[in-house]
């Protein structure tokens, strides 16, 4: 269990971060949905121990996650945003290396787990290869197989399928549904899909604060029939922008549907429209 108790964060330029964050996240897949500068990694970097909070505290499994960083860090699997450098290493001689940092000092033990997170990953093949040239998918899933060594209890996946092609990404995502369902998983991502797939919790964030929370099901029963479409001419989206509550424009099939949230019929030529977890989304967000 992991407890994040009125986590606040300002940088030194004067951005607030995080505004007052509480978060309970049991075992299993937990999606933090939110847009780009919501505060997704400024919360990923702090419980992963790369950055402090102003006030508030995290607790994971009795350990206080703020004092003591190194405790935690036995037990976390951290695959970041950006790696940064991918060094001309291959693949198993770096994850021997991190290895043998976490503390995988037998050679034989070494060398078993590190052919096996190769093949968990489907990376075996490439294993002698750079990492230098590996695609953005296979770097994602390298990430992945270096979080998993030490058989972490926490494992925080910061925006893992941005960049990566749709076959990329569903190669990503199958392997990231086979992560055991007796840790904590958090997956940081602005993308719908990827929460509305893999997740059986979540937390929807914006401008630093939690705007939304609770399983995927109950917030779609949430909002069931209460999401109304209507295709609509281009100019006519600010009219409706205002005088209706809209949750989303967007284009399908080259028209324009408009969808808004109202508790009774609109009228007016709309129709019900079964809710997505897109909807909730954006009737959250802006
Ligand atoms: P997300 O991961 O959801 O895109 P971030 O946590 O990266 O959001 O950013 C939240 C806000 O904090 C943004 O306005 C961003 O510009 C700002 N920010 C992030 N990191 C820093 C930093 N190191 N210094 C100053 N501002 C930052």
């Amino acid at each position: 269990m992991l407890q994040i108790s009125n986590l606040s964060k300002t940088y030194p330029n004067g951005v607030q971060a995080l505004k007052d964050v509480t978060l309970d996240i049991s075992n299993g897949m937990f999606g933090l949905l939110g847009p780009n500068g919501a505060g997704k990694s400024s919360l990923m970097r702090t419980i992963a121990t790369l950055q402090d909070a102003d006030s508030g505290s995290i607790v994971f499994d009795g350990i206080d996650v703020l004092t003591n960083k190194q405790e935690l860090r036995k037990t976390l699997g951290y695959l970041p945003q950006e790696f940064g450098v991918y060094p001309k290493v291959s693949a198993e001689e770096m994850l021997h290396y991190i290895a043998r940092l976490k503390g995988v000092n037998n050679d034989k033990e070494r060398n078993e787990l590190v052919k096996a997170l190769l093949e968990q990953v489907n990376l075996y093949n490439h294993r002698s290869k750079f990492l230098a040239g590996y695609s953005g998918g296979m770097k994602q899933r390298f990430g992945i197989a270096q979080a998993l060594i030490g058989n972490p209890r926490l494992i925080i996946v910061d925006e893992p399928t941005a960049g990566l092609d749709p076959a990329e990404r569903l190669r990503f995502n199958n392997l990231l549904s086979e992560i055991g369902e007796n840790i904590v998983v958090i997956l940081s991502t602005h993308i719908v899909d990827d929460v509305s797939e893999l997740c059986n919790d979540m937390a929807i964030i914006a401008g630093g604060r939690v705007v939304k929370r609770g399983n995927p099901e109950g917030l779609l029963n949430e909002y069931q029939g209460k999401i109304w479409s209507k295709r609509v001419a281009k100019d006519e989206v600010a009219h409706y922008q205002q005088n209706y509550q809209l949750v989303l424009s967007k284009l399908s099939g080259g028209k324009m549907v408009v969808h808004i949230y109202s508790e009774v019929d609109p009228g007016n030529g709309f129709e019900r429209e079964r809710a997505t977890l897109e909807d909730i989304y954006f009737a959250n967000i802006s």
